[in-house]
């Protein structure tokens, strides 16, 4: 289901792995998420550009903790999960663009 050099069992990668970097991102067109942009380019050989839209209701985020997915246009309002209220990390406001289209 997550797809990259997964660290463990709760979407944490090689790059992102701090107690807080838990949430995967999934892509039009593609059945797998992903846990970072990085994860992508290593497998696709380019960061994801079919992207949702950052208003999107789609379900295109999953929490790694208690693995029950998002919808976008929450997801990106929220500071923990809203299911099991685990903490996401701040930091990812600033790669919003890489994940969604922002418009
Ligand atoms: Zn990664
Ligand atoms: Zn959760």
């Amino acid at each position: 289901m997550i797809r990259g050099s997964l660290t463990d069992h709760k979407g944490r990668c090689i790059h992102y792995n701090s107690d807080v970097d838990i949430v995967s991102y999934r892509f039009p067109n593609d059945p797998h998420y992903y846990p970072c942009f990085q994860c992508y380019e290593a497998i696709h050989g380019h960061f994801p550009r079919n992207k949702y839209n950052i208003s999107s209701e789609e379900h295109a985020v999953v929490c790694g903790a208690c693995k029950q997915t998002i919808a976008i246009n929450e997801y990106v309002q929220v500071n923990h999960c809203p299911h099991c209220h685990h903490q996401f990390n701040p930091g990812c406001h600033d790669h919003f663009h890489l994940y969604f289209n922002m418009n």
